[in-house]
């Protein structure tokens, strides 16, 4: 019988947090022009003077975005006239948010040989590899232009003889995996207790790159396959939005979405103080903080035993997933239309969303898994769920990964 856990489902929500990081970008170098001819005006403020602004005529040059610059100051630093400038923003409003210029974002320009207070051409560089270029032919127009980005795949097969993440590494693979597989894995094992060293790890994951190779966004594990001694645990995901099945030698035993996608764990488990009451006081789930409005969803197949509102919790969902294992899902600022008690749900459905409803210090979705009652710590309980089926695609999923990263006979036997 495969042993089982819901901790896996409140540490999805965790996979899920860390994901959140901010893309790298290579960024061109200015070229020596540019210094030169940024640094020939930088205090010439917007009042330049006119033989200076006469020699800025025909000029090109780099600009690098500084920390509290915006394009409105460096173009004013150009001597660029302020009637200008406006149109300038304007046409940028159409196909770029100026307040997303970060330092390290690129101008190219062009002051005009005609008149030097105005520009000839202006393309503006920002990260992701997007260029916003804009003509000056007539009326100024922006035009932007999104990189091609070139999804590919990759796998490995790692030996453990230290961390995981040291392994991943190693193989210039993503270390937030450590944490995500950590966590997918928590329910059929212990990587303090079980890992032992020797044991092997295997990962399918697919990564966008932009044109010069430069990874961009989060790369999405799609299979993982981890070997303790006669074990097998595998999982796979089609989408990091879906839920994540999880096999142990072969079988099925867990279906699990993320309650929340993309919050903040902000309290945890056990004793703390209350924020809203004071004092010493049971936490009996886990909080996650995030916007009024972000979708809730139920994080295990099951049936809605109530819909309403409690004292304390606000509004509220419980889902019975079988024997004996609740989950509560609390603080809502809505359920979703069609649920009722007595709904089915899948895993990932959404079911309402979150609010600031109950005793609340402010908006946060309430996480809670009680077993016959008891309110358990989802992120370290034994929990028995529902028996899973993998579905023909989990299936495909299974076997692609399996073929991708050279599982045999040899796994098979252990
Ligand atoms: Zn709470």
């Amino acid at each position: 019988m495969p042993r089982s856990q819901f901790a896996i489902l409140a540490l999805v929500a965790l996979a899920t947090t860390a994901a959140n990081a901010e893309i790298p970008a290579t960024r061109p170098m200015p070229s020596p022009l540019a210094d030169m001819a940024a640094d020939s005006v930088a205090d010439a403020g917007s009042s330049i003077a006119e033989p200076r602004a006469a020699a800025m005529a025909g000029l090109t040059g780099d600009t690098v975005i500084e920390h509290g610059e915006s394009l409105d100051r460096v173009l004013s630093r150009l001597g660029i006239r302020p009637e200008v400038r406006a149109e300038i923003a304007m046409a940028f409003e159409d196909v770029y948010d100026l307040g997303d210029l970060r330092p390290g974002d690129v101008l190219n320009w062009k002051i005009s040989r005609e008149d030097p207070g105005r520009l000839a051409s202006l393309r503006l560089q920002v990260s992701g590899g997007v260029e916003i270029e804009l003509s000056f032919a007539g009326g100024i127009e922006a035009n932007r232009i999104d990189p091609t980005m070139i999804t590919r795949e990759r796998n490995e097969v790692l030996v453990l003889d230290g961390t995981l993440y040291d392994a991943l590494l190693a193989r210039n693979a993503p270390g937030r995996f450590a944490v995500d597989l950590v966590a997918l894995m928590a329910g059929q094992v212990d990587f303090r207790r079980d890992i032992k060293g020797g044991e092997t790890f295997a990962l399918v994951w697919q990564e966008d790159a932009l044109p010069d190779g430069t990874i961009a966004g989060e790369p999405r594990l799609s299979y993982a396959r981890l070997t303790i001694g006669e074990n097998i645990y595998e999982l796979v995901s089609s989408d990091p939005a879906s839920p994540i099945i999880l096999f142990e030698n072969g079988t099925a035993v867990q279906r699990s979405a993320p309650p929340i996608m993309g919050a903040r764990l902000s309290s945890v488990f056990g004793n703390r103080k209350h924020p809203v009451l004071g004092g010493q006081r049971m936490h009996t789930g886990i909080d996650f903080a995030a916007p009024i409005g972000t979708p809730v969803n139920a994080t295990g197949a099951g049936r809605v035993v109530f819909t309403g509102s409690i004292r304390g919790y606000g509004t509220t969902v419980d889902i019975d997933h079988g024997g004996g294992v609740i989950t509560r899902y609390a603080h809502l600022s809505k359920i979703s239309d069609a649920l009722r008690k007595g709904s089915r749900v899948s895993a990932g459905d959404q079911i309402g969303a979150v609010g600031a409803t109950g005793l609340v210090s402010g908006p946060n979705l309430h996480y809670e898994v009680r077993v016959d009652g008891r309110p358990v710590d989802p992120m370290q309980d034994e929990v028995m769920p529902e028996q899973e089926t993998a579905s023909p695609a989990d299936l495909a999923l299974l076997e692609t990964g399996r073929a991708r990263t050279g599982f045999d006979q040899a796994d098979r036997d252990g």
